[in-house]
């Protein structure tokens, strides 16, 4: 079928709510490690997709699945071991008594539990983000998002911090900026305490991907963290984007940063396309969260969902998945960093996530040039997107096995894109 024909049978059926990325879309029919085909046959590189973590279609994951699906598929309310067996194999990678998992199915609703564990654990409701994220789309976590401000405002108790900044950078030095961010955290605290909603918890991504990975280093939370802690609240630490070892240097964005969570959240990458996700958390905190409310997920937990996570670790370690993130990582941005174009503020990443930030003459944002790049890319072959307040940064955050022959494949393509696309754009 024709993408043009596609396209109008997709809004026929689907209405408005399913955005698509491209000017002109991509209609994707298979996948293989790093690459994606089209249904013309053409092949893309793809930078772009981080839920297919250990590779498209890795065959462990998939035998995995297809094995659990041929056997059993039920709810948590039976017996089984795959869940027990992957809730080891995951808390052996945590500390800070991380040791009990609810598991549920997107990166949204274990959000959503992360939250009302803040709530449960203090009694009370205030919650603080940054002003530039983005934790999911249940009701709740949507009202922590900057993209779309809910209807009728932001509600009592939610107040967002401006998100780091490195190319706009508040608070000069990387030091500076790291206590302009926890003096506006202890700003937000006070807010919510003389709204009468109280502290409940901070949530956050340490490698604050949503908003643009800007450049901040270990230890950038410290300051934050003894406020929060001073004034009794909980860490909540999405790790949805970082997790499982994108970084590289470890396994967990915490763990780089230096802090240590009362709550993690993990989702997207975690069965490598499956759909998968957990809350991790102490079990004090298990057990006031279940007084306080209660909860069931019927798919969440599902043996077909640990068969596909646990062999989506298998694939991790065996491979050295997050070496490999660490030396291709470094390597594709050593290359972006060598990149000299007018409309460069800067080039940024933390392991297999990495971008260019442009910005025009006047300061103001290139948004339409990186938009120009990317559609550029994706007619040359390969697929990546935008990120950023202004959608003005580079984003690539390929699938794990990407070696260094495809990080110079990408930034060859984008060293010649760069010189072709108008900086007028
Ligand atoms: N947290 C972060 C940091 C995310 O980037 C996302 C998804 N982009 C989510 C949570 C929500 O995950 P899901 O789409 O699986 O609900």
């Amino acid at each position: 079928m024709m993408t043009t024909d596609l396209l109008a049978r997709r809004e026929r059926l689907l209405g408005p709510n399913v955005p698509i990325f491209y000017d002109e879309p991509v209609h994707l029919v298979r996948g293989e490690g790093v690459w994606l085909w089209d249904a013309d046959g053409k092949k893309y590189l793809d930078c772009y997709n981080n839920v297919p973590h250990v590779g498209h279609c890795h065959p462990h994951v998939v035998e995995a699945i297809t094995r659990q699906a041929m056997t059993l598929n039920t709810h948590t309310r039976y017996l089984h071991e795959g869940i027990l067996d992957y809730t080891e194999r995951l808390t052996a990678t945590l500390s800070h008594d991380l040791s009990q998992l609810i598991m549920v199915c997107t990166g949204s609703e274990a959000n959503d539990i992360a939250l009302r564990m803040a709530q449960a654990m203090t009694g009370k409701t205030g919650i603080i983000a940054t002003d530039n994220t983005y934790h999911g789309n249940t009701l709740a976590t949507s009202q922590l998002s900057t993209r779309r401000p809910p209807i009728g405002g932001y509600p009592r108790h939610v107040r967002l911090v401006p998100a780091p900044d490195s190319v706009r950078p508040v608070g000069g030095t990387l030091e500076g900026q790291s206590q302009a961010f926890a003096e506006n955290v202890q700003r937000a605290i006070e807010e919510l305490e003389a709204e009468g909603c109280g502290f409940s918890g901070f949530m956050l991504c340490p490698s604050f991907a949503n908003e643009g990975i800007p450049a901040i280093a270990p230890g950038f939370l410290d300051p934050t963290v003894e406020v929060v802690r001073r004034a009794g609240g909980l860490l909540l630490c999405d790790e949805v984007q970082p997790g499982f070892g994108r970084i590289g240097v470890n396994f967990w964005g915490h763990d780089w940063l230096g802090f240590s969570p009362d709550v993690v959240t993990v989702g997207k990458p975690m069965a490598n396309g499956h759909p998968a996700a957990a809350v991790v958390a102490r079990p004090d905190i298990m057990a006031t969260f279940r007084t306080a409310f209660g909860y069931f997920n019927t798919f969440g937990g599902n043996p077909v969902s640990c068969a596909a996570a646990m062999a989506t670790m298998d694939v991790i370690e065996a491979d050295g998945l997050q070496e490999n993130a660490r030396v291709v990582g470094a390597y594709a941005l050593q290359r972006l960093k060598r990149i000299e174009h007018p409309l460069k503020a800067e080039a940024r990443g933390l392991g297999l996530f990495f971008g260019i930030e442009f910005v025009l003459d006047d300061g103001t944002p290139a948004t339409d040039f990186a938009a120009q790049v990317v559609e550029r890319m994706r007619e040359g072959g390969v697929l990546m997107n935008r990120i950023g307040r202004d959608m003005n940064t580079l984003k690539m955050r390929p699938p794990m096995p990407f070696g260094i022959e495809h990080a110079d494949l990408a930034m060859d393509l984008l060293e010649e894109t760069l010189r072709e696309v108008p900086c007028d754009t």
